[in-house]
């Protein structure tokens, strides 16, 4: 039992003191420290303990660094770690209801409060836990699939007279692409509608777009509205979006994997209006919520397509109870780790309002940053409510200097990060909070090294 008080020290140490932003180790040198581990015979496992705890703290870039303002990738809060180790312990079997009867329960349990958040309906529900955003996006897409196209089921799609196709905007998350070639639908069947200039999807684009393929032979079924696009922190004019898909029959996915977060806070949930009317949710508890990796959730208010499209015959399998849900027979996944447990505990210790009150600092540390760039003559070139703010200088985009050089100097000098990304055609960089432990300290450390790098 010695490596479980191992284990406690190395994460109350971790929770003290995160360790370095951006290690400067080479592959050579980890490739190296993993000779020794030919695992010929057995070694001490206190040893082993020791080894590996001390390669991954030194050879990881800290996204739980209050310094790192890079993608979404969550600093777990302490609850989240405990329900790891809880649900490794005890590892119940999701797949059937008999199996793991309180661990569904909790789940289901969790994802209901979830989806009232979010004002979804709950009769007619269905919603699980998934690996993260995009197992929830490929879910959205079969079931959207069942839904117009039951025959599909059978006889696949290539058997329909004409070829489906879904729409998604330029913003989009790129989940997308690699969903429209494993559904068998194929990439050109991604329709990519361009944004207005609020970096938004465009409607009348769509709707263009929609009468268009319809007389070219495809049938439009799906459309996507992107609610906290990644790289900009946009959100698509979902309300309108709604009402265009109920007037043409079309599903309507909101793909709200980060910013479904704010659905917690009464202050900042009006910004998703709208996505209460979507057929199908898809909200990270991996991003926003700062729990560790592998946790999305989808939410579907079609219970009957659901089922369609996820139901098979597995006679060695328990049977079923009546009227409770049976993930094997309900999602994308047959065996499956416990993994509602640390939104159910991180809920329950810190409260409602304890976590929308993490969320709003961190909307707020973003409108800081952004006045803090406007007086230090930094130009922002995106509009939202959300913590994503998108820069660059005059300097920059007029000098020789470029942001990608910027960029790298800042990882080489620096204990901070963001990153770049392009925007109607031009470089600029992403700058996002999300971790809870980020402080106005951090903010400033940024932009003062970036304004030292820069002159
Ligand atoms: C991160 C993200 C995804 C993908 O989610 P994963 O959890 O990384 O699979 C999908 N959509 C959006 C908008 C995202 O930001």
């Amino acid at each position: 039992m010695e490596r479980i008080n191992q284990l406690t020290a190395e994460i109350e140490r971790f929770y003290a003191e995160p360790g370095p932003l951006n290690p400067q180790l080479d592959r050579e040198a980890i490739l190296e420290a993993l000779q020794p581990f030919d695992f010929a015979e057995a070694r001490p496992a206190q040893d082993v303990f020791e080894t590996v705890s001390q390669l991954v703290r030194t050879g990881t870039v800290h996204i739980t660094n209050p310094r790192y303002f890079g993608l979404f990738n969550p600093a777990p809060v302490l609850p989240a770690v405990i329900a790891e180790g809880l649900a490794a312990v005890y590892n119940p079997q999701m797949a059937a209801w008999s199996h793991a009867p309180v661990a569904n329960e909790i789940e289901q349990h969790t994802l209901r409060f979830i989806a009232t958040k979010l004002s979804l309906p709950t009769e007619q529900l269905a919603c699980t836990f998934t690996s993260g955003g995009s197992e929830a996006n490929h879910s959205a897409v079969l079931v959207a699939l069942a839904h117009h196209f039951p025959q599909s089921l059978d006889d696949g799609i290539g058997s329909l007279p004409k070829r489906p196709c879904l729409y998604v905007s330029a913003m989009a998350h790129n989940s997308f692409d690699k969903i429209a070639k494993h559904v068998g639908l194929g990439l050109n069947a991604l329709r990519v509608v361009p944004v207005n200039d609020e970096l938004q999807l465009d409607m009348i684009a769509l709707k263009t777009m929609l009468t268009e393929d319809r007389a070219a032979g495809w049938v439009p079924f799906m459309v996507v509205g992107t609610a906290g696009a990644t790289a900009t922190g946009v959100i698509d004019p979902l309300p309108e979006l709604a009402q265009l898909c109920q007037e043409q029959s079309l599903w309507f996915h909101v793909d709200a994997a980060w910013a479904g977060a704010v659905a917690i806070s009464p202050k900042l949930k009006p910004i998703l209006a709208g996505i209460e009317q979507a057929d199908s949710v898809t909200v990270d508890a991996h991003k926003w919520f700062n729990l560790t990796m592998g946790a999305g959730m989808f939410f579907t208010r079609h219970a009957k397509a659901n089922q369609q499209a996820f139901a098979v015959r597995a006679d060695y399998m328990p049977p079923s109870e009546n009227n409770v849900v049976v993930p094997y027979l309900t999602t994308l996944q047959w065996s499956r780790r416990f993994i509602g447990l640390k939104l159910f505990m991180a809920l329950a210790e810190f409260g409602e309002s304890g976590y929308a009150a993490m969320i709003e600092a961190q909307t707020d540390l973003a409108h800081y940053f952004r006045e803090q760039l406007h007086q230090q003559d930094w130009q922002v070139v995106n509009k939202t409510a959300l913590p994503v703010v998108n820069f660059t200088h005059s300097k920059l985009t007029t000098g020789n200097l470029t942001a990608d050089d910027l960029l790298q100097q800042l990882y080489a000098q620096s204990d901070t990060w963001i990153s770049t990304v392009t925007i109607n055609g031009q470089k600029v960089f992403r700058f996002c909070v999300t971790n809870f432990k980020s402080t106005r300290q951090d903010v400033d450390y940024l932009l003062g090294e970036l304004t030292r790098l820069l002159y």
